[in-house]
């Protein structure tokens, strides 16, 4: 994975920027998360995909974006990190 990060190889979105776009806008939006843990849908680690769709359906009914303050995983980490590279390689996150 961190080869085809390096490359700058096609992926997927992260389901982190999904939650990210979601905790900062102030009106409401639907996030349908359809595909969400799919090959070619957004996704993160495998082991926290499920749990982070779920949120962001709690979030669809409840525009309450406190519900993404307990989420967190291990590939979160991963996720600010190329972040902070495509930042600094592009001047603009592209995840
Ligand atoms: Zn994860």
């Amino acid at each position: 994975m961190e080869r085809l990060w390096e490359h700058g190889e096609y992926r997927p979105p992260w389901l982190w920027s999904a939650v990210e776009v979601l905790k900062n806008v102030s009106y409401p939006i639907i996030c349908d998360p359809v595909g969400a843990g799919a090959r070619r849908g957004p996704h993160n680690c495998g082991e926290c995909d499920a749990a982070i769709a779920k949120a962001i359906r709690s979030h669809d009914l409840t525009q309450d974006p406190g519900i993404f303050d307990d989420l967190d995983c291990n590939c979160k980490v991963a996720w600010q990190k190329i972040v902070e590279l495509e930042e600094q390689t592009f001047g603009t996150p592209l995840v």
